[in-house]
């Protein structure tokens, strides 16, 4: 049996920040270091409303997140509420599209992606191949576009680290996108300080951004999703 590096007295079952910790030093790690996004953030007042935006999919990982939320920011008492979109598609794209979409509509004052570092790995890895546009402009704790806040405190956080809360198995329908993942979760499972690097590839990707939805596109003001939307929505003559 590994001994946790942290309180030296419990069974090891993750590894955070290089250290092997047990359930209950897991945990406490992640928890602090949520609080300390939450706090670098400068966003959250007390009694704040604060809306964690799912796709069925991320219900596993929107539960952990409300836990660990709650957790950080004891004193502040936010109210969070988880809230449940459907995209009507199983594209990785189309739905956090519509995520982000129905994000803005919310009156809650701050908006939580539950994006994880391996999951915004395996993105990245999937957007390369696509000539569509992209969420790689979440792949960071604080965005902030159109008076929206929106908060990803899991951005650098993998499910391999949620381990203290819970052993997550996702699946995704997007068939690509979940072959990705597979592929990802098991290479980082030898690699664990990749999750941590990634962010600076990202920093590849930066283009412009979609003025509906903060996608990067490569040009125009909005992106194909949006400008759809927005045709739609348009009074017809
Ligand atoms: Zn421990
Ligand atoms: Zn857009």
């Amino acid at each position: 049996m590994e001994i946790c590096q942290r309180c030296n007295k419990r069974q090891a079952i993750t590894v955070i920040g290089g250290r092997k910790l047990c359930e209950h030093c897991a945990r406490d790690e992640i928890i602090k270091r949520v609080k300390r996004e939450i706090y670098d953030s400068k966003q959250f007042s007390f009694n704040d409303k604060v809306a964690i935006i799912l796709d069925e999919q991320f219900r596993p990982l929107s539960t952990i997140l409300n836990f660990i939320i709650s957790k950080a920011c004891y004193k502040c008492k936010l109210q969070v509420e988880e809230i449940l979109i459907n995209a009507d598609s199983n594209y990785i794209n189309d739905i956090i599209w519509k995520m982000i979409i129905e994000g803005e509509k919310l009156s809650h004052k701050i908006k939580i992606l539950p994006f994880t570092s391996d999951f915004l790995l395996t993105y990245l890895i999937y957007t390369i191949s696509s000539n569509d546009s992209n969420y790689l402009s979440f792949a960071k704790s604080l965005v902030v576009f159109n008076n929206n806040i929106f908060f990803v405190p899991l951005y650098s956080t993998s499910v391999l680290e949620l381990k203290g809360f819970a052993e997550l198995k996702l699946k995704w329908k997007d068939a690509m996108f979940d072959k990705i993942y597979r592929w990802t979760l098991s290479y980082l499972k030898e690699n664990f300080e990749l999750f941590h690097t990634f962010h600076t590839s990202i920093q590849l990707f930066k283009k412009k951004t979609c003025k509906k939805c903060n996608a990067f596109i490569d040009s125009g003001e909005y992106c194909q999703r949006c400008n759809k939307l927005l045709t739609s929505l348009s009074p017809l003559y």
